[in-house]
């Protein structure tokens, strides 16, 4: 508790602040500024102020997130020399968020990823969604999650916090019941950025929720990402078709490009003649993961051998799709004007398996009514 809040604390007990123990100075002097900056950092079209949140941990390592789409903007840590770099594509400001469709850092739901003929039954009714991306639903439809606004709330505690929230209607994008959810950022002082979802629903409907940020650890702009060693921990992926819709089968990783449980840099087999990676036009794929718990455990680790710096990917969600940047072309300009190049970043989502409303054998994407849905992932950045 800072020294503000405490005075705060004591007063609305009707404490006298002699009443609380001084803190020693020490303590004083470590909390330094602010923890969280809010500045302004766009209008939308209909007048509402988008607000970017910039949380700075003891060690000077930032996180920004704005509350549009609930979004990671930036984060900015350092490599082996100490050297700061902003690992995360994004913008610096919010207008050029709503125009393009990579979903850069924002939180993606009702459904993130794709279900296939953009249609679903649940309980025996067929719910019809929008064909966003040729003939299924991606990331939610026409406007998902990662165009709205989100209420934000900064939390107290000993490390910068917020929590946005967001009501999705019944019938939003065609999803049936009203969807409450939260997404709790915290930013501690290992570097360590923990993302924790909530939902509650009033009816039975379909549920996937994933944060989409594209990272490249050399920095952003600093060309590609195929010399970055990846390890994911799964040996089993969902295997898809032209359209990237999942199959249904679950297929071992072993003797295939998608083989990552020992470090393999990205680009070693990215251009094999492989009819996956050909429907992907590199990795756009969900790995199965080994280990599923109900704390977050390491799924995927990733390090660029130049900077030093490392991404490690916990959850206790049950996939995660690498996704490598393949449909960046070069045409979106990013921070400080960097060009956003094919493959100049990748993807890390942890989430369900994509369609599986539409895939009985996959694990249950349904979220029942009056139940709570939770879940946590967190980006640690390391050397
Ligand atoms: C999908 C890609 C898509 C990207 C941006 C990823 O989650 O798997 O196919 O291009 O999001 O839309």
């Amino acid at each position: 508790m800072n020294l503000n809040r405490r005075h705060a604390f004591a007063a609305v007990l009707g404490l006298g602040i002699s009443a609380c123990t001084p803190p020693p100075k020490e303590e004083a002097k470590k909390e330094g500024p602010p923890k969280v900056k809010k500045q302004p950092f766009g209008t939308t079209a209909d007048g509402q102020a988008v607000e970017l949140y910039t949380l700075t941990n003891a060690k000077g390592a930032e996180a920004a997130i704005m509350n549009y789409g609930a979004t990671i903007v930036s984060v900015k840590v350092p490599d082996r020399g100490g050297a700061m770099a902003d690992v995360v594509l994004g913008f610096d400001s919010y207008d050029p968020y709503p125009k393009q469709t990579s979903y850069f850092g924002a939180t993606i739901g009702r459904y993130a990823n794709r279900i296939g003929g953009a249609k679903f039954k649940l309980n025996g009714v067929e719910y019809k969604l929008a064909k966003n991306d040729g003939p299924n639903t991606l990331h939610g439809g026409l406007k998902g999650f990662d165009k709205r606004m989100w209420t934000v709330k900064e939390l107290p505690g000993d490390v910068p916090a917020l929590e946005l929230s967001y009501l999705s209607k019944d019938g939003e994008e065609n999803f049936p019941g009203n969807l409450q959810t939260t997404v709790t950022y915290k930013w501690n002082d290992t570097n360590e950025l923990q993302m924790d979802y909530k939902a509650t629903t009033d009816k039975d409907t379909v549920l996937n929720l994933t944060n989409h940020a594209y990272f490249n650890l050399a920095g952003h702009g600093e060309g590609d990402i195929l010399s970055h060693e990846l390890m994911i921990d799964a040996d089993k992926l969902t295997p898809v078709d032209a359209t990237l819709i999942p199959t249904g089968k679950i297929e071992k990783v072993d003797g295939t490009p998608f083989d990552f449980r020992k470090p393999t840099p990205i680009g070693q087999r990215i251009e094999d003649k492989n009819q996956q990676l050909k429907f992907g036009k590199g990795y756009d794929h969900n790995f199965v993961l080994n280990h599923v718990a109900a704390s977050p455990t390491l799924a995927a680790r990733v390090r660029d051998p130049k900077s030093g710096r490392v991404l490690e990917v916990l959850t206790t969600e049950p996939g995660i799709q690498f996704y490598t940047g393949n449909f960046l072309d070069g045409t979106l300009h990013g921070k400080g004007g960097k060009v956003y190049a094919r493959r100049s970043a990748f993807t890390l989502e942890t989430q369900h398996y994509p369609d599986s409303p539409n895939k009985p054998n996959f694990p249950s994407t349904t979220l029942k009514a009056n139940s709570t849905f939770a879940s946590t992932t967190i980006y640690r950045f390391t050397l």
